[in-house]
């Protein structure tokens, strides 16, 4: 499918900015922060920021993965911000918020894969805003038990690591990926920190049958997923991996009641859910 064609109705959205959008993003450009809403530009921003949640992106903005459904550049990273993680709590602090997502690039580059930092960042959050809840959207860290037990030290409420799509799908979509180690890096944060509630998603529209994403929402539930995004694959330029096509809303009703059915204790399902996307009504979702 060609990248300019033309949109369903219920991907058609109008990009709100407001007062608050404005307000939260001075305050970022102050403390030298990036955040996943302002790079995508995501449509989410003006509901997002007004029930005080926010996904920032840490350790810059360059990745040493090249998946070929993602706008994040490539190439040599830069240099850890050690003052990174005060700074995030510094805004936390100042905006009010009350949920607040934390993601990164993937840091292949450094010994444990940027867990320490990812650690610092939660811990800074706690020290200075004891309530307020931090949810972590991480790499595989290659797999890393090290790294991972650093983070499942840190206690975060939540640990994201999406699995993306289906493993038939891997070589070409997330080619330096492992489907079963992305598996295990769930299985063992729960294994090490059964309080901390497991997250993943899952983008739609990659040349996956129905079946094969049945069969990953039954391998999440294996290795201890509790909570679930599915959302639609939107190409963001030609040279990305095309999209074969749009799921119907109520396609992805239908996915989420079959997810619901297999136990996940919250599922956002539908064409614009992005993993961050209601965050806080998904970490609230009964246990
Ligand atoms: Fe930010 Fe995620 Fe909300 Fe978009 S959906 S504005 S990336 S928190
Ligand atoms: Fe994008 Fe994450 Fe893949 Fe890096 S690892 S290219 S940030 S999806």
């Amino acid at each position: 499918m060609e990248h300019n064609e033309r949109k369903p109705e219920w991907l058609r959205i109008k990009i709100q900015t407001n007062n608050k959008v404005r307000e939260v993003e001075e305050l970022l450009d102050t403390l030298n922060l990036n955040t996943v809403c302002r790079e995508a530009r995501c449509p989410n921003r003006c509901e997002c920021y007004s029930k005080k949640t926010a996904t920032f992106m840490i350790m810059g903005s360059i990745c040493t993965r090249g998946c070929t459904f993602c706008n994040v550049r490539g190439g040599k990273p830069e240099l850890l911000n050690r003052e990174e993680p005060v700074n995030i709590a510094m805004a936390v602090e100042r905006l009010g918020l009350k949920y607040v997502v934390v993601t990164s690039v993937t840091r292949d580059d450094l010994d444990d894969g940027g867990a320490d930092h990812f650690g610092r960042v939660v811990e800074e959050i706690r020290r200075t805003t004891p309530d307020v809840r931090v949810e972590i959207l991480i790499s595989d860290l290659r797999g890393s038990k090290v790294a991972i037990e650093r983070i499942a030290h840190a206690a975060p409420e939540v640990l994201n690591h999406n699995i993306e799509t289906v493993p038939r799908l891997y070589s070409t979509v997330r080619p330096d990926a492992d489907y079963r180690r992305s598996l295990e890096v769930i299985r063992s944060i729960k294994e090490m920190n059964p309080k901390i509630k497991t997250k993943s998603g899952i983008m739609l529209g990659l040349g996956e049958t129905q079946e094969e994403v049945l069969e990953v929402f039954k391998d999440l539930r294996e290795h201890g997923c509790d909570l679930l995004t599915v959302g639609q694959y939107l190409r963001p330029s030609r040279e990305h991996t095309p999209m074969e096509r749009y799921i119907s809303p109520e396609e992805f009703s239908w996915y989420r009641e079959r997810a619901l059915e297999m136990g996940f204790q919250g599922v956002a399902s539908g064409p614009l859910v992005r993993s961050s996307y209601n965050a806080w009504e998904l970490y609230s979702s009964k246990d």
